[in-house]
């Protein structure tokens, strides 16, 4: 393999080898850290399918809902 393809550290957004590196994508250990620190602040989103309507279908007590079952008693 050649030099490889230069990306951009997601942090900082300094192009590089950084994938080469052991802290690749990043261009140093702070813009891990920096990184890191905004997953843990909720800045990043891992999902945003888990909605409050899609907790109706599953109630913590554990009763299914049915399509349709909030409707009866015509
Ligand atoms: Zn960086």
């Amino acid at each position: 393999m050649g030099p490889g393809v230069p990306i951009k550290c997601p942090t900082c957004r300094k192009a590089g080898f950084w994938m080469e590196k052991p802290l690749g994508p990043f261009c140093s250990e702070r813009c891990k850290l920096v990184d890191l620190g905004k997953w843990l602040g909720g800045e990043h989103r891992i999902s945003s399918r888990l909605q409050a309507e899609d907790l109706d279908f599953f109630p913590i007590d554990g009763t299914p809902v049915e399509p349709g079952a909030e409707r009866g008693g015509e």
